[in-house]
């Protein structure tokens, strides 16, 4: 062999070694490139996870795209979860409300079919089924506000508009205007002495109304008989710490964690005996959390309950 024919030889062999080598590289490339193509499919598709594994060899750009196409298959995932979680609650809340709403509007009908077949005809019947069918009518009255209020707060419709206001003088009319409920169950509601004559808080003075009206009130309808809820304000460095307690049945320590959900109740049965709709504390942590106040109970069953929360002075 001529050294012209062994060069011819070594080139030839080179250059189809170099084809084979590109051919190689390519298939290798379009395989991973179908890998991710593959995977983008099934996510658009609808499957909620995906992820693509490249071995270290592959292209760096292939590498490249397949990374950003797991972080968004990761994103995509986290999104549709908690849009799930979302529905998943909703439609909850909607079974609630509608479950909360049927008790009292069944007994409304009820009353009103019993006086209509008849017993409107008996005076001391008929004014006993009035009074329930209007009790219950309260009742459903008492709901719907309280299910406007946390929607309109959950669904962030609700502005506060805050100002200064002066706390004892927003405690002592909000006692003074719960004491006949009070008394009633024989419970008295006092304004704790160590609350100064005047004490100043920046707040949105409705919703915090709001706020000691629901505290004061389960205060009361969870005491006992001869029982006392004493409400105060007390200065803590620049803020005020404000704190209703009651001398009631308490609450379990296992119930504690959860009694700002809504609807929540410990005892179901004495909830609405009291005319409890189940919110009141969710919206009461709702309007803290707006003026960053977080709320925190302490309780022993039997023995009482102290709700406590503090607002800038
Ligand atoms: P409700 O309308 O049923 O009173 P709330 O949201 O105000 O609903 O309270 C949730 C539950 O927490 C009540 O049903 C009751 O079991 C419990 N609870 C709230 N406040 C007190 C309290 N001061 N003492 C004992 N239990 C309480």
């Amino acid at each position: 062999m001529t050294p012209f024919v062994v060069s011819l030889l070594v080139l030839t062999i080179a250059s189809i070694s170099y084809v084979a080598w590109v051919i190689t590289v390519q298939r290798r490339l379009v395989r991973h490139l179908r890998e991710v193509s593959d995977v983008t499919d099934a996510i658009v598709k609808g499957a909620v996870k995906g992820h693509i594994n490249l071995p270290p060899s592959a292209h760096s750009d292939v590498r490249r795209v397949a990374e950003s196409v797991n972080n968004l298959a990761e994103k995509a995932s986290k999104d549709i979860s908690e849009m799930r979680r979302l529905e998943r609650v909703r439609s909850e809340f909607i079974g609630n409300v509608s479950h909360e709403l049927r008790t009292p509007i069944f007994s409304v009908q009820g009353y009103l079919e019993t006086l209509l077949d008849g017993a409107v005809d008996d005076p001391a019947v008929s004014r006993q089924f009035l009074e329930k069918a209007y009790s219950n009518a309260l009742r459903l009255n008492t709901l719907l506000s309280d299910l406007i209020d946390i929607s309109r707060i959950e669904s962030g419709e609700l502005r506060l508009s805050f100002r200064y206001f002066d706390m004892a003088e927003l405690m002592r009319d909000v006692v003074h205007i719960l004491e006949l409920r009070a008394e009633q169950r024989n419970v008295s509601v006092i304004v704790d002495p160590q609350t100064p004559d005047s004490i100043t808080v920046y707040g949105d003075k409705e919703r915090l109304t709001q706020v000691l009206t629901n505290l004061i009130d389960n205060a009361i309808k969870y005491n006992v008989p001869g029982g006392t809820v004493t409400v105060g304000a007390v200065p803590e460095g620049k803020n005020v710490r404000c704190s209703i307690t009651d001398t009631g049945i308490g609450i379990p320590e296992e119930h504690l964690s959860r009694i700002f959900e809504r609807f929540y109740r410990v005892d179901k049965d004495r909830s609405r005996t009291v005319g409890g709709t189940g919110l009141g504390l969710a919206i009461v942590k709702h309007i803290l959390e707006a003026h960053q106040a977080p709320v925190r109970v302490t309780s022993e069953a039997g023995k009482g309950t102290r709700v406590k929360f503090e607002l800038k002075g």
